[in-house]
């Protein structure tokens, strides 16, 4: 995946503070235990993903392999913990869920993410707590066995704790529910 056309581009500076500040306002629901997650289906982001989204479009198929570019050395990351941790055997390739928050506060030249999909904006995603997300992915024939919630940059918020998705019937891994 690489930088793509069509973002906004701007050289002015982000106030990270306030820029933080608004959207998490409108992202993080401590109320309600619920973030805003992306929807994928419809975006531009979608034509990037080789497999089509999962769970009613708010998911996506991530996939980690071991090996990497030819001369370099292999990457266990993140399989070989996820493994062990989960008592799964070893492999040379992993899927993961995705679930993606619907906001960040930075806008890196470099982001695969396409910047609309960072603004909080509701066209694009829909207010979720780890319950709505487990059920989603409950739902799927042939969903991963690990979840990997993926957040933007810094939001210093907690959602949900692990023992929701000890729950599920499925082996779950979660990365990033709670951020520092
Ligand atoms: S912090 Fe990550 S999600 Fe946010 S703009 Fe940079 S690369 Fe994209």
């Amino acid at each position: 995946m690489s930088p793509r056309s069509g973002d906004k581009k701007s050289t002015m500076p982000i106030n990270t503070e306030i820029f933080s500040a608004r959207l998490r306002s409108k992202s993080i629901d401590p109320a309600e235990q619920r973030l805003l997650i992306t929807r994928f289906s419809g975006s531009r982001q979608e034509q990037d993903l080789s497999e089509p989204p999962n769970c009613a479009g708010y998911g996506r198929i991530r996939h980690f392999h071991r090996s990497g570019t030819a001369g370099w050395p292999e990457n266990p990351l993140p399989m070989d913990p996820a493994f062990h941790k989960l008592g799964l055997a070893r492999e040379n390739a992993m899927r993961v869920q995705v679930f993606q928050n619907a906001s960040c506060n930075w806008r890196c030249w470099y982001c695969y993410v396409p910047f609309e999909l960072l603004d909080a904006d509701l066209k694009h995603s829909s207010w979720m707590s780890a319950s709505d997300l487990l059920d989603l992915y409950a739902r799927e024939q042939n969903a991963p066995q690990v979840i990997d919630l993926w957040w933007s940059a810094r939001f210093n918020t907690r959602m949900g704790t692990v023992d929701d998705a000890r729950a599920s019937k499925a082996p779950i891994g979660l990365k990033g529910l709670s951020l520092v």
